[in-house]
């Protein structure tokens, strides 16, 4: 069986140092930048720190790793070694994530997910994310999820 991550991934993975502007994201950012969106990063008292903040479109964004947040699909594999701990870990992210949609929603905000697996990985087609991303932006849909 093949990795998915490269080395570094794996032992950043491994240390359980959680990443920021991880490339997903930067893909993210450049696509709506792109498409003429303005934004904030990282913005540390909303609920879940979201990514990414559009005010104008009360919209925020996360970009979330299949790995660190748990997404059932074919990126997110269990490690082979410390399975109580990677449980506990992941476990604890997939609570927090679902808290801090609430939480947005609840205050009004829109949210969408993309999620690792629809950038990475063959035969993805990152202008129809941006697509997506774009005509959510401009509806009035309070939640959006994009998936691989
Ligand atoms: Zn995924």
């Amino acid at each position: 069986m093949t990795d998915i991550v490269d080395a570094s991934t794996r032992s950043r993975m491994m240390s359980g140092i959680r990443a920021k502007n991880t490339k997903p994201e930067i893909l993210i950012r450049s696509l709506l930048h792109r498409n003429g969106f303005r934004f904030r990063l990282h913005v540390n008292n909303l609920p879940g720190k979201p990514d990414i903040v559009l005010t104008r479109y009360h919209a925020v964004i996360f970009v979330h790793g299949c790995f660190w947040h748990g997404h059932e699909c074919p990126l997110f594999k269990w490690p082979g070694t410390r399975p109580d701990f990677w449980r506990e870990k992941i476990g604890r992210n997939r609570t927090n994530d679902h808290k801090a949609r609430e939480a947005l929603l609840v205050a009004g905000w829109r949210v969408g997910i993309v999620w690792e697996c629809a950038l990475r990985g063959a035969g993805k087609n990152i202008d129809s994310v941006a697509q997506r991303l774009s005509e959510w932006l401009r509806n009035n849909a309070q939640l959006l999820e994009v998936v691989g």
